[in-house]
C-alpha cells in the first residue's frame, strides 16, 4: 500500500447519532456536508439512515444529487445554499429540498419548481446565510403559502456555551418563527449541548457525528495509519528534510512516510504533531512535505510497516490544537489519495 490508510468505523459515527439523539426530545438530522467532513457522505449517510436518520443536509444541490444516488428516494436532503440560479435541473431530478436564503431564492423557487417542497434559512445573527427579520416579515406569508417543511437558523457561537450571543440569537430565531406551523431547527452539535430551549423540533448535528469538539462523549472514528517507505540512520549534526528545521542531537533514526501537505497534514504541523506506534509517541523531524513525512524513530524498539497520525493516542482535535486549527478543518482536510476503509456492521 503505497498511500495512508484511512480507517473509518461506522458503528461508531451510528453510535454518534444515538447519543446526540438521546439528548434530545426531537427529530435528529445529520449534516454530511463537504463529503461527509472527508470521510465519505455515501458510506456516512448510509450508515445514518440504517441509524434511523431520515433527513440529512448539505452545503450545495451538486452534492445533494450525488447523495439521493447513494441513498435513494426517502430520507430528505436539505441543501444549505437555497436554490441557486443553476439548480433547478438538480433540485428538480434529485429531489432536493433547498434551504431558501432571500426573496430572490424564493421568488425563483416558487417560479420554478411550484410544487416542489423547500425551507426557509432565517439570520438570527450570524450574518452569513438566510433571511434578516426584516426581509422574513415581508416574505412570511407568501413562504407559508406554498410547500414550506422547515424554518431553521445557525448558531454562531454554540461551541461557548457562555457566551451571549447563544441567548440572544435563541431569542430572535424564537421571536421570528413565532406561530410557525412547521418543524423548526436552531442546533448543530453544539447546540445539542446548549439543552433543550435551543433544540426546537429538528437538530442537525455534524462535527459531533464524525468524533469532534465539541461533543466530548464522541466515539472516535477515524484512524489514519501512514506506512514506511524508507528508514535510515542519521548521524549527530546531520540535518533532515526541506530548510534543514531539524538537526540529529544523537544518532537518530529517521522513517520517512508516505503522506504529506497534499494530503491535507499541513505545513502547520511541521514540529508539532506526532506519529503514533500504538501508545508510542514518534516526533514529527523537520518539515511536512507534499507527499512525505520524516519522523524520529529511534525510541522505537523495531521501526512497524506503518504509523498511525489520527488514533485514539492523538485525535483529531489534538492534532487541530497542535496546530492552530479545528477539527473540522482537519476531517474536511483529508485527502483523496488514502484508501478509505470503512468497517463496522453497517459497513
Ligand atoms: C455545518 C452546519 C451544521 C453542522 O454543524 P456542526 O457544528 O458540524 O454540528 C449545521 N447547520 C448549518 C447551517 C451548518 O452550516
Amino acid at each position: 500500500m503505497g498511500t495512508g490508510t484511512l480507517h473509518i468505523d461506522l458503528d461508531a459515527l451510528a453510535a454518534n447519532w444515538r447519543a446526540l439523539d438521546a439528548r434530545t426530545g426531537c427529530e435528529t438530522a445529520a449534516v454530511v456536508k463537504a463529503d461527509g467532513y472527508g470521510l465519505g457522505a455515501a458510506r456516512a449517510a448510509t450508515a445514518l439512515a440504517r441509524a434511523g436518520a431520515r433527513r440529512f443536509f448539505v452545503a450545495t444541490a451538486e452534492e445533494g444529487a450525488t447523495l439521493r444516488a447513494a441513498l435513494g428516494q426517502g430520507p430528505e436532503i436539505n441543501v444549505f445554499s437555497g436554490h441557486m440560479a443553476t439548480d433547478t435541473a438538480l433540485i428538480r431530478d434529485a429531489n432536493l429540498t433547498p434551504m431558501l436564503n432571500d426573496a430572490a431564492q424564493l421568488a425563483r423557487h416558487r417560479a420554478a419548481l411550484p410544487q416542489a417542497a423547500y425551507g426557509v434559512q432565517l439570520d438570527s445573527g450570524m450574518n452569513r446565510l438566510g433571511m434578516e427579520p426584516a426581509d422574513w416579515a415581508a416574505l412570511r406569508g407568501q413562504a407559508e403559502a406554498g410547500p414550506l417543511t422547515l424554518v431553521m437558523s445557525h448558531l454562531a457561537y454554540a461551541d461557548e456555551p457562555d457566551h451571549p450571543q447563544n441567548a440572544e440569537q435563541l431569542r430572535q430565531f424564537t421571536e421570528m418563527t413565532a406561530g410557525v406551523s412547521v418543524p423548526r431547527s436552531l442546533a448543530a452539535t453544539g447546540g445539542i449541548l446548549l439543552g433543550p430551549d435551543y433544540h426546537f423540533d429538528l437538530t442537525r448535528p455534524g462535527i459531533g457525528l464524525y468524533g469532534g469538539l465539541p461533543f466530548d462523549a464522541a466515539q472516535p472514528v477515524v484512524r489514519l495509519s501512514l506506512p514506511v517507505i524508507q528508514t535510515r540512520d542519521v548521524m549527530p549534526g546531520e540535518h533532515v528534510g526541506y530548510g534543514c528545521t531539524f538537526t540529529a542531537a544523537r544518532p537518530t533514526k529517521i522513517a520517512t512516510l508516505s503522506a504529506g501537505y497534499a494530503d491535507g497534514l499541513i505545513r502547520a504541523m511541521s514540529g508539532k504533531a506526532r506519529l503514533f506506534a500504538g501508545n508510542t509517541p514518534c516526533p514529527l523531524a523537520g518539515r511536512v512535505s507534499m507527499d512525505l513525512l520524516t519522523v524520529d524513530v529511534t525510541d522505537l524498539p523495531e521501526t512497524p510497516e506503518a504509523l498511525d497520525i489520527l488514533c485514539p493516542s492523538q485525535t483529531v482535535d489534538h492534532l487541530a490544537e497542535a496546530t492552530g486549527t479545528i477539527g473540522y478543518e482537519i476531517l474536511t482536510s483529508l485527502g483523496p489519495r488514502y484508501a478509505r476503509r470503512y468497517a463496522g456492521e453497517t459497513a
